[in-house]
């Protein structure tokens, strides 16, 4: 029998570095469920197919082959044939994963891929319906949250440790419509099931965090 560790929260929580570094301590395979939405987000803009045409989005989905590869540890995301882990990565890849996102059967394909993987491996899987759809029955349940203003402020340090000039508001912004459609979307919004341990990384440090929820695998494993 494998464990699965499931950690849903809202974006800019911390989610994927911290899933990523609990993921390292336990031995355990890394999920990075948002990357998968990313290349799906990815690949509508490349093809030029407009977030709210739902048949479009749909017919290109299903068409899309996503798989995902670990390479010396890491998470590689594979759209028909391509590592788009380089491109996905940006504030406009982010806000159209989660715009593609909100279509049931967009989620179908993506949730049946998480869970097939689950069923073989030891995972730490992260993104913001895990504990609620993908993983009902995994061993931890994560809700990590931190204050929208932190959150906003962390997107700002990195686009500008990355020389862009970012106007926090406007993030401000962007983060607190991210949040909105995440959670009232009729398709897997974003919720805390109640057994989900909350953890508020608002003024914890990574380490810290990591180490909460090491602490609370030891209690259920
Ligand atoms: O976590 P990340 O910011 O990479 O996710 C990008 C978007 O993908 C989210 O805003 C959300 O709309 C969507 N997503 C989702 N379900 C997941 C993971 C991500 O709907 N399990």
């Amino acid at each position: 029998m494998s464990y699965q560790i499931a950690i849903d929260g809202p974006a800019g929580a911390g989610k994927s570095t911290i899933a990523k570094m609990v993921s390292k301590q336990l031995n355990f395979v890394y999920v990075d469920t948002g990357a998968m939405y990313r290349a799906l987000g990815y690949y509508c803009m490349k093809e030029n197919i407009p977030a709210d045409n739902e048949e479009e989005v749909v017919k290109l989905c299903m068409g899309a082959d996503v798989s995902i590869r670990y390479i010396d540890g890491e998470q590689v995301v594979v759209l028909n044939g391509e590592n788009v882990n380089g491109v996905i990565r940006t504030p406009e890849v982010g806000n159209m994963a989660s715009a593609v996102s909100v279509y049931k059967d967009v989620r179908a394909k993506m949730v049946d891929i998480q869970q097939k993987l689950a069923v073989t491996e030891n995972v730490v899987m992260d993104g913001r319906d895990i504990a609620s759809v993908v993983l009902p029955n995994a061993n931890l349940k994560i809700y990590l949250d931190a204050a929208v203003e932190v959150r906003a402020k962390r997107r700002f340090d990195e686009l500008s440790a990355k020389g862009e000039c970012p106007s926090y508001e406007t993030i401000l912004e962007e983060v607190k419509d991210r949040d909105y459609r995440d959670m009232h979307r009729d398709n897997s919004p974003l919720v805390r099931v109640p057994e989900a341990v909350l953890v508020d990384s608002s003024y914890m440090t990574i380490e810290e965090v990591a180490a909460a929820i090491c602490a609370e695998f030891d209690k259920v494993k």
